[in-house]
């Protein structure tokens, strides 16, 4: 026999194995214990025992145990070789221990500040707007006695040719008012976003020096372009010329999520009156938490929401009386809710893998249900009558009915999946106007699903609702066809001065 050629498991059965004698059975076994091996191997490899990248381990429970709740994203590693295994167990990489230490800069490090002062190109004059002595508006032609807080402010412009960040004075100016009181006009303040445990907690001000236009477009680098923090610090230094620290980086990208945050419930609001209404959800890091993505969206609007990964989380996030019908894939946190269509793609894919399997059963009952699930979505996308769309139901039922006691697990399992959730995965039939697939949803999370692989997640509660919120105005802007980053830039601007935001203005 020759080791090299790998067994034709397609082949095998019970009754083959109890045809073959001792000898066939030992070499059977030999070739197979190889394979398993070499399977056990490859499943073990991460970064450190073979050529991967790092990005491909999984970002917590690393090494040796399976990672808890590792939940879909990609199984964590499993240990090769248990006891009296005569292969090596492949080294597995010890979880590395917490140090203690905050993230960021430690007590006593030498800080690092402004060499010199900005200089700021223009000057902008602001005034208060009613005296403080007599409650009257001031005027125009009220005196100015002198200048009270002045700072400078990079301000991001857009020109006909691009952009361009200026650096701007503002002057907030003292006026003396006709009954002699003299009222000093004073940069705006908004919300506190408090975290406990913090030093300097997040307060909005207008007294900052990036403007909202600047931090708009740094959380656009940041949300939309998957930039770090370090390499916006570098792209805005190196083209623009403009010297800012990571610190004031990360600062505008919490500004940019503490603004959005208030939003979020008129969306959720609108989200819960349409009549379709896509969810899905994807693994989510919060420090060491294995929590959920949400999403919840419509043909307008989008509401993404860091949470557990508890079933009652999306009941919490749509409440019990939605009147539209939900899309959503075959996740049970969704079954409670009655009008709803399953994903098609998801059992397409399920159909092919069983298809492209060992088990000859297996690839008859999955290339047999592709193509009926592929055929229906046709014939009601093409408004085929009844005659054509009874036959292919009663038909697929019937073959699910057929395997739904089958030995082989994987076949059985998809059989009762889809019996069990058989008026979800037919809704379409009634209801043409019905998407077959949850692709809507699954394209809005892509982008969650990037930032999870480069940066790990977010590490507080904090970070999270800033980033959901974040998420969730600019993809319901991209949906209405409104410029995302400048709704931010008026926002923010807004929230910094301690004013409500203004709604996202309705599709165009
Ligand atoms: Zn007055």
């Amino acid at each position: 026999m020759n080791s090299k050629v790998p067994p034709d498991l397609s082949r095998m059965n019970r009754a083959v194995f109890e045809a073959l004698d001792h000898d066939q059975l030992v070499e059977l076994t030999c070739r197979l214990h190889a394979v398993a091996t070499d399977l056990a191997e490859r499943l073990a490899m991460n970064s450190t025992n073979s050529s991967r990248p790092p990005s491909s381990d999984p970002p917590f429970g690393k090494g040796g145990a399976v990672a808890a709740g590792s939940g879909g994203a990609g199984g964590a590693g499993v240990t090769a070789g248990g006891a009296g295994n005569p292969t090596p167990p492949v080294p597995s990489r010890k979880p590395p221990q917490p140090s203690g230490r905050k993230p960021g800069k430690q007590p006593g490090a030498k800080g690092k500040w402004r060499d010199e002062p900005l200089k700021a190109e223009r000057t902008e004059r602001l005034w208060p707007c009613t005296c403080d002595g007599c409650g009257m508006p001031l005027e125009m032609w009220d005196k100015e006695v002198r200048t009270g807080a002045a700072f400078p402010v990079l301000e991001l412009e857009r020109t006909p040719g691009g952009i361009r960040i200026a650096c701007v004075e503002h002057r907030y100016q003292v006026v003396l008012c006709t009954c002699g009181h003299e009222t000093e006009a004073r940069p705006g303040v908004g919300v506190l976003s408090f975290l406990d445990g913090r030093k300097r907690q997040l307060h909005l001000t207008e007294r900052c020096m990036v403007a909202p236009s600047l931090a708009a477009f740094i959380a656009a680098l940041h949300i939309r372009h998957h930039q770090s923090r370090r390499k916006i610090r570098e792209f805005l230094l190196t083209w623009m010329g403009v010297p800012l620290s990571v610190g004031s980086i990360d600062r505008c990208i919490r500004e940019v999520g503490v603004a959005c945050e208030p939003i979020v419930q008129d969306l959720l609001e609108e989200v819960r009156a349409a009549g379709i209404i896509h969810a899905d959800e994807t693994p989510w890091y919060q420090g060491v938490l294995n929590c959920w993505l949400w999403v919840v969206l419509t043909a307008t609007t989008a509401v993404f929401h860091i949470g557990s990964r508890r079933h009652e989380e999306i009941r919490d996030l749509l409440g019990d009386a939605i009147i539209g019908w939900l899309v959503t894939d075959g996740y049970g946190a969704y079954r409670d809710y009655e009008r709803r269509q399953r994903c098609l793609a998801h059992l397409i894919r399920k159909g092919l893998a069983l298809a492209g399997g060992l088990s000859p059963d297996g690839v008859q009952f999955g290339e047999w249900l592709v193509r009926e699930l592929r055929g229906l979505i046709h014939a009601v996308a093409e408004d085929q009558g009844h005659t054509i769309l009874n036959p292919i139901q009663a038909r697929m039922k019937r073959a699910c009915k057929l395997h739904r006691d089958h030995e082989t697990e994987k076949i059985r399992a998809l059989a009762r999946e889809i019996l069990n959730d058989w008026a979800a995965i037919v809704a379409f039939v009634r209801n043409p106007y019905l998407p077959a697939t949850n692709n809507e949803a699954e394209r809005a999370l892509r982008i969650a699903v990037i930032a999870r692989r480069l940066s790990f997640g977010t590490r507080n509660e904090e970070g999270s609702a800033a980033y959901a919120a974040s998420l969730s105005v600019v993809e319901t802007c991209r949906r209405r066809h409104v410029d995302p980053w400048s709704y931010i830039a008026e926002t923010l601007g807004r929230a910094r001065a301690g004013f409500m935001h203004n709604p996202i203005p309705a599709a165009a």
